[in-house]
């Protein structure tokens, strides 16, 4: 019999009572604070927080505060410690919260009444290069397909520090940036508005506890430095990354935004949508080595919404658990090194592309680099982003009778200044 909450959840919601995602929202009046999803529901934990049903330690304003920061830095007891109260309150069959009207009403907001904010205050941010078929398709269409894949690619998960000030919760829109793009008919580049801007379909996860500077992480401890997961989109200009690339990697290509959904799904709330990762050969060194390490199962989708289109067109179907690197073996090649992570890092998956052509995570590969224009539903036809179109990642895991899903992530394109 699956766990039931007194909380009417309908069959295809995202938040029923195994998942229960954490965020960061403001009510109409008040200041922001910690809350969970439920249904159509956020749970305040900071007035939960007040009433004494949490004994985390002597922190009493753990929930009461606009970042997850202090809560991430506990670590795995307090979390599953948290997640294990909740689900008993929420319970159907307890009556502390069920049976109590008064407390009801100060405890439970309609989602629809609240503003999401970011989740945690992001101190850093990796975006990570881990799927192969995207490495392999962006790799082909630069060098062909005999040498798609750089020599390192298997052998370590590649990625690039990415800059945490500009990443921004979903809804926010995003404005098309400006750089140096250098046209193919010219000898000197042009500084103007970007003529390719493109989405990258990915998921992200937040650090927990960190690690002191100089002390490597060893791979079979990663997952306790791992609180939960996001879905992000990772807007890109391809104009610009083509010229400034090389030698050090994408710089304003990716700077000027980066969303993120709103609310932070739990490994504990995947931990039945585990699979086995993928086989790698070659084999990794043994500092990559985790015997059993695994991946999930999650259908994502982005879908585009243009000023025409009368419904959103679903432009993406793929899944995570495509990737070939896993959280633990990108967690600790970041480690490996001494780098200190800390609580609200944001380390990302890089574009999940499946093997399938509706798989490719971002234009670049569906449109294989503007060739081959998308064709849209209404006759419009996409190459890149327009002004006004607004793209939208969502994904989820179904298991019997219920979804836990992450929401989504949506942002809609602003013309250049
Ligand atoms: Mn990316």
């Amino acid at each position: 019999m699956p766990l039931k909450s007194f909380i009417d959840v309908p069959r295809e919601s995202h938040f029923p009572i195994q998942n229960l995602p954490f965020g960061i929202f403001r009510p109409r009046t008040g200041a922001a604070r910690v809350g969970v999803a439920i249904g159509e529901y956020v749970v305040d934990l900071a007035a939960l927080e007040q009433k004494e049903h949490f004994a985390l330690g002597q922190d009493r304003q753990l929930f009461s505060t606009d970042s997850l920061n202090a809560f991430l830095a506990l670590g795995r007891p307090a979390w599953r410690e948290t997640r294990a109260i909740l689900q008993h309150l929420l319970a159907a069959d307890t009556p502390t919260l069920r049976d109590d009207s008064a407390l009801r009403d100060r405890v439970f907001y309609a989602q629809k009444d609240v503003t999401m904010q970011l989740p945690a205050r992001i101190g850093d941010y990796t975006d990570f290069y881990s799927s192969y078929h995207h490495a392999h398709n962006v790799g082909t269409m630069l060098r062909g397909p005999e040498n798609a894949l750089m020599p390192n690619w298997k052998w370590l998960p590649v990625a690039y520090h990415g800059r945490a000030s500009s990443i921004v919760v979903s809804g926010t829109e995003v404005r098309r940036p400006h750089g140096q793009i250098k046209p193919p008919d010219t000898s000197a580049p042009v500084l103007g508005p970007t003529k390719s801007l493109d989405y990258e379909l990915e998921m992200a996860f937040l650090i927990g506890p960190g690690n002191s500077l100089g002390e490597p992480v060893a791979i079979d401890r990663a997952i306790d430095h791992i609180f939960g997961f996001v879905l992000m989109n990772d807007w890109s200009a391809r104009d610009i990354q083509a010229w400034e690339y090389q030698p050090l990697g994408p710089f304003l290509a990716k700077n000027f935004c980066t969303s993120i959904s709103p609310w932070v799904v739990t490994l504990e709330a995947l931990e039945p949508f585990r699979k086995p990762l993928l086989p790698q050969d070659p084999a990794p060194l043994p500092y990559l080595h985790l015997t059993n390490d695994f991946t999930y199962d999650i259908h994502l989708e982005a879908r585009l919404q243009t000023a025409k289109l009368n419904v959103p067109h679903i432009i993406t179907r793929t899944n995570f658990q495509s990737l070939y690197w896993s959280i633990s073996q990108q967690l600790a090649h970041h480690a490996v090194s001494g780098c200190n992570l800390q609580p609200g890092d944001l380390l990302a998956s890089g574009t999940i592309s499946g093997a399938a052509e509706e798989s490719r995570g971002c234009m670049l590969e569906l449109t294989w680099r503007g060739a081959n224009p998308l064709k849209l539903p209404n006759g419009e036809t996409r190459k890149w982003l327009e002004d006004g179109d607004e793209l939208t990642i969502t994904g989820w895991c179904e298991e019997d009778g219920y979804r836990v899903g992450f929401g989504e992530v949506a942002g809609r394109v602003l013309p250049p200044l």
